[in-house]
């Protein structure tokens, strides 16, 4: 098979990608492994994401489909504070807005059967090898068909990976290195309950499909995000070493957990009764440096996730694929800069906004009582286009630059180095510091058991 565009992944970053191609013309071929609806972790959108769900014309189903509506994200620790969705009108006025929670197997699923009926091509397949020529340029993929017949060579002129936690392209050795990052020896055990005592006033900070983050002590966290009318998702995230430490299942301790975080987490599920399948992620920080190239280029966690504390990850990937489609449509028209890598100017703004969001999440972590008090007082406009989602202009605003001062940081994007996560491993004297006794081996030995 040929294709202008062939895309990795038909989850909600490669689904997004499709819809804003099609508009511009193009039929993309999309290759998903799983058959939907499949279960995914991730359900909470940032303000930005429902704008770009709008702008794709969906947010009527979005309303149909009785996705809980956000208002915003409450956090409790020392003392409780709420973020409230607001959008900008094209003045640049802060209105309120809101947003939507979703069950990600029907969202999903939404999502992939729309673009489908706008005109993509599914490949119910596994995109297993990237095809490369003699200059080492992406000239395609390898797929092993999910009906059991066999291989199928798609030949495009773009490979664009949005696979996820797979890192298809960072693993098949296209991109460069794929470092970890900051949060790396973090593990989040999470799954849903359906007795949940949900708030219920008229504030906006009472509305019932609200996301609520808990923490006790430093990256120690717990998330509440009602997925309909009567489902919670809960997730409990911790330092790995400390769950290893407590040596139980990892639903004995989910619930355990969900009852020892916040008081204000423990009065909201008086008998923890989980109704899913209680599920772990590990090793979810990440970054690939040099994600674009000729003939590909990596989206969303198939480049880089920083921490799903404040729930920018569906976000991140579809913002990232709406950018990209008019920089595809030039590179096929070539017209991007034929030498080096033609995607660098895209390449080098996407880093940027996630640099701003890491920087917001490590302010947060060492800097917890500063952090309030710019939500609060200092910054307040700045922190809502933060959690809104608007990284990708005006930034680094004031507040983005007071947690640089805060943590001693500074980026610079003039050389080779910029894309090195700076808090990671491979910068020891810049890495945080982990209460963890456990050493390395030892921990990663007992959760690959898990
Ligand atoms: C603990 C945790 C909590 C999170 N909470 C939130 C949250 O509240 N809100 C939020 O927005 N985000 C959250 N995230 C992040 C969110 O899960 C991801 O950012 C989001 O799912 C990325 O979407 P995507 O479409 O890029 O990839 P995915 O949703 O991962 O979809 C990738 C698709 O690619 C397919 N695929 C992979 N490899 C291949 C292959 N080789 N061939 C063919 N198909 C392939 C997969 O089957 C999958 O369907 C969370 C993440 C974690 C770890």
């Amino acid at each position: 098979m040929k294709t202008r565009v062939a895309i990795i992944g038909g989850g909600p970053g490669g689904t997004t990608a499709a819809m804003y191609l099609l508009r511009q013309g193009l039929t993309p071929v999309i290759i998903e492994k799983e058959s939907f609806p499949r279960y995914r972790i991730g359900e909470s959108m940032t303000g930005e994401c429902g704008a770009i769900l709008r702008d794709l014309n969906l947010g009527m189903d979005m309303i149909e489909n009785k996705h809980p509506v956000k208002h915003g994200v409450k956090v409790y620790g020392k003392h409780p504070w709420f973020l409230p969705v607001m959008a900008r009108t094209p003045e640049g006025k802060l209105m309120d807005q809101t947003t939507w929670q979703v069950r990600r197997s029907d969202f999903d699923k939404m999502m992939l059967d729309e673009a489908v009926k706008r005109g993509a091509i599914l490949v119910h397949g596994q995109a297993t090898d990237p095809i490369l020529d003699e200059n080492g340029k992406v000239t395609g993929v390898q797929v092993r068909l999910a009906d059991g017949s066999g291989m199928m060579q798609i030949e495009s002129e773009l490979l664009m990976d949005f696979s996820g936690g797979a890192t298809f392209l960072a693993t098949k050795g296209v991109t460069g290195p794929k470092y970890l990052g900051n949060y790396d020896r973090q593990i989040a055990i999470f799954s849903q309950i359906e007795n949940g005592i949900r708030d219920n006033g008229e504030a906006r900070d009472e509305q019932n499909g609200n996301t609520l983050i808990f923490y006790k002590q430093k990256y120690h966290w717990a998330w509440w995000i009602p997925i309909d009318d009567k489902v919670t998702s809960v997730g409990v995230v911790t330092p790995a070493a400390y769950f290893m430490e407590q040596n139980e299942t990892k639903e004995e301790f989910l619930k355990r957990e969900l009852h020892n975080i916040h008081p204000e987490l423990t009065s909201r599920i008086p008998d923890v009764t989980l109704v899913e399948d209680t599920r772990v992620i590990k090793n979810y920080s990440y970054q690939v440096k040099q994600f674009c190239g000729e003939g590909y280029m990596a989206f969303g966690d198939a480049h880089r996730f920083v921490d799903p504390i404040f729930s920018f990850g569906m976000y991140v990937t579809m913002k990232e694929a709406q950018l990209a489609a008019p920089y595809v449509v030039k590179y096929l028209n070539g017209e991007l800069p034929k030498e080096g890598n033609p995607f660098e100017e895209y390449q080098v703004m996407v880093e940027k906004a996630i640099d701003v969001l890491e920087d917001a999440l490590d302010g947060f972590w060492e800097h917890p009582f500063a952090f309030a008090m710019l939500v609060y007082n200092r910054y307040v406009d700045q922190m809502i286009d933060i959690f809104a989602g608007r990284i990708y202009e005006n930034q680094p605003s004031e507040a983005v630059v007071a947690f640089r001062k805060l943590l001693k940081r500074e980026r610079t994007y003039d050389s080779d180095i910029y894309s090195v996560p700076i808090g990671s491993r491979y910068h020891a004297d810049r890495a945080p510091i982990w209460v963890d006794d456990t050493s390395d081996a030892e921990v990663m030995t007992k959760l690959l058991n898990l």
